[in-house]
């Protein structure tokens, strides 16, 4: 019987695969994500909203500036600032080309905006990073009092969205974020690995990698 390998209490193969999907959340994201995930049979999915549609879109220009500081020799990770609509700052990490442990693509993004609308509170406006962001780049969207933030690949040795903080939606802070993550997180943590593969090339040849 095919469904034996599941033990004799177990359901039956057909319930049993979709209560595999239910519990495999695709982006891997977290609770933001998982509840969508959970409506498993196709015709249940919901048509993406014009909303998702954009945030793809500003997404694959975050990604595409990920690229320049791959290109750069620095950790791959883009960001781009949008309000109401408009792309008004973009960035990739720099903190190496820069001699500024600050710089990462998210602060050298909101330093942009700011500066562009001359105001240093963006309200209104969407952070969307190639990565979930640390906890300096979170401090630093909330200094900004941004409304909201999309990310891509989780980061679980320094995300502060929700891997080790959960830095946005801290009701003991005086301005919360609204948050989406998973968003092209493929694309992103293939950025990242090419990325360390090459450096761990390198690191084999001997040839030493700052930071
Ligand atoms: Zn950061």
């Amino acid at each position: 019987m095919k469904g034996a390998a599941r033990g004799p209490a177990g359901p039956p193969l057909g319930a049993g695969s979709r209560d595999a999907r239910r519990l495999i959340c695709p982006t891997l994201t977290g609770s933001v994500m998982c509840p969508r995930a959970a409506m498993n049979r196709p015709s249940e999915r919901p048509e993406p909203s014009p909303r998702q549609d954009a945030d793809e879109g500003f997404m694959r220009e975050a990604l595409e500036h990920g690229r320049r500081g791959l290109a750069a020799g620095e950790v791959p990770i883009g960001a781009v600032i949008v309000i109401d609509g408009v792309v008004v700052a973009r960035a990739h990490n720099a903190p190496i080309a820069l001699s500024d442990p600050t710089a990462h693509a998210e602060v050298l993004a909101l330093r942009a905006a700011a500066e562009k609308v001359g105001n240093y509170r963006l309200p209104g406006a969407t952070l969307y990073a190639t990565v979930e962001p640390c906890a300096m780049c979170c401090g630093a969207a909330l200094q900004a009092r941004i409304a909201r933030l999309v990310y891509g690949a989780r980061d679980p040795k320094a995300g502060a969205v929700e891997s080790l903080h959960r830095l946005l939606d801290d009701a003991r802070l005086n301005h919360r974020v609204q948050t989406r993550g998973g968003v092209l997180a493929d694309e992103s943590a293939a950025l990242l690995s090419e990325f360390f593969e090459t450096r761990r090339r390198r690191d084999r040849g001997g040839v030493a990698e700052p930071g």
